[in-house]
């Protein structure tokens, strides 16, 4: 089994970024821009907020943070983003979910400018992936596809079988692989039999938040599986694979952490720095 290694991949991918925006400053321009919304104190959103903004300072995007309290109110979220959209100096804004429940995250998502929209969710860049038209892409597909490339994986007649279908993971990551030629499948919590599913996929992307959902008997020998799962458990990070089992089946496997996390943070910083290009040139 080859481990798919994201964060070494991810590492090389924010290395190349980092000497293109040392590039850009040397000729004088100015440093791209991430503004971060991230409203109340969930521990997981914060942590995940941290280390995006920890990713933007290694390659030198200029990241702003704006913590809004758990109990805002919509008027005042809605003045931020038409405030940041109008912001010369920010190329890309993001909208950490989960948000808390008395707000509207498609109407925030929505509000955010198409063209300062880091995260791929907004209606119009959606409509334009499903329509295979030029659009920034979700940045969790998105990283998915970068590390399916980087290992030379060409999907291309494969049997993708996807487990989950948000608009974040699963509804998107399908059209990407169908656009390169695999054969998809989507299943969700109303699938009658998930496994007769997956012991047939020439390639399984889990992708449903349920710890270990994915066991070795599920999985065809020689499959790529792709594990975008982030549970807790016991204080314990785990994905949606059972790693020790499926490992022995499997041909590539990614890791949870250090697996599709980290490509999603460097798909969120090459998003940054596309709509930098655009508003630069
Ligand atoms: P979601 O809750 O919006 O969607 C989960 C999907 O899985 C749903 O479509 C549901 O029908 C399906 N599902 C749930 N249980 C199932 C089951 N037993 N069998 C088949 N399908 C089932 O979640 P999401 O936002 O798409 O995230 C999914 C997981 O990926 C979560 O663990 C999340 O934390 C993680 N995630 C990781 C990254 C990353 O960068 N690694 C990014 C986004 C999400």
């Amino acid at each position: 089994m080859i481990l798919m290694n994201g964060r070494d991949v991810s590492k090389a991918r924010n290395h190349r970024l980092k000497e293109r925006i040392s590039k850009d400053l040397e000729q004088g321009k100015r440093a791209p821009g991430l503004a971060i919304i991230v409203i109340g104190d969930d521990p997981a959103s914060l942590s995940y907020v941290k280390g995006k903004g920890k990713a933007c300072k290694l390659v030198g995007i200029r990241h702003d943070l704006h913590h809004l309290h758990e109990s805002v109110e919509e008027s005042e979220v809605v003045d931020l983003i038409q405030r940041l959209n109008q912001d010369d100096t920010v190329d890309g804004i993001l909208l950490q979910l989960p948000i808390p429940r008395h707000l509207d995250d498609r109407k925030l998502i929505n509000l955010i400018s198409k063209d300062k929209d880091a995260d791929g969710f907004h209606v119009i860049n959606q409509g334009n992936l499903y329509q295979k038209m030029p659009c920034i892409k979700p940045a969790t597909p998105k990283g998915i596809m970068s590390l399916l490339e980087t290992f030379e994986i060409d999907v291309k007649g494969m049997d993708a079988v996807i487990i989950g279908r948000s608009n974040i993971v699963g509804f998107p990551i399908a059209r990407l692989l169908m656009d390169q030629g695999a054969t998809i499948t989507v299943c969700h919590r109303q699938t009658k039999d998930l496994s007769m599913h997956t012991k047939r996929a020439d390639l399984i992307i889990a992708s449903a938040g349920k710890p270990e959902l994915v066991k070795k008997d599920m999985v065809k020998e020689g499959a790529v599986v792709i594990d975008v799962g982030i549970n807790r458990v016991d204080g314990k990070l785990v994905g949606d694979v059972d790693f020790e089992g499926v490992k022995d089946v499997a041909s590539y496997l990614t890791p949870v952490p250090r697996g599709v996390g980290p490509m999603t943070i460097n798909a969120l910083l090459e998003n940054t720095y596309e709509l930098y290009l655009m508003h630069t040139r």
